[in-house]
């Protein structure tokens, strides 16, 4: 349920309201059809602190295209949760040495 979006930032839904609603987020690539979902208080952790709720946070992980993507938010029923949905969720930050080649 995306609302109107004002191009005043502090206006529109933030990441973190939908994390205060206990929402889950989805993002919904046209281009292949990929369907994810995230706990918002999962992205608040991960996203700058004032990500507005209907920007997805980063290129579809099939496609890698951003040109289709949607970020939608709603409360999960009892019953759409019963029937076992997946959901992604953070498992570990990692921290990567990157190298290069100089002259001694
Ligand atoms: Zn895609």
């Amino acid at each position: 349920m995306p609302a109107v979006r004002s191009s005043n930032k502090f206006r529109n839904r933030m990441v973190y309201h939908c994390a205060a609603d206990r929402m889950l987020m989805t993002v919904y690539c046209g281009g292949c059809r990929r369907r994810v979902h995230y706990w918002a208080s999962d992205l608040v952790k991960v996203l700058d602190q004032f990500h507005e709720a209907h920007d997805p946070p980063w290129p579809c992980s099939r496609c890698r295209s951003r040109e289709y993507l949607a970020m939608t938010w709603h409360v999960p029923s009892a019953a759409e949760l019963a029937s076992g949905l997946t959901v992604r969720r953070p498992v570990k930050k990692i921290e990567k040495w990157i190298w290069r080649n100089e002259r001694a």
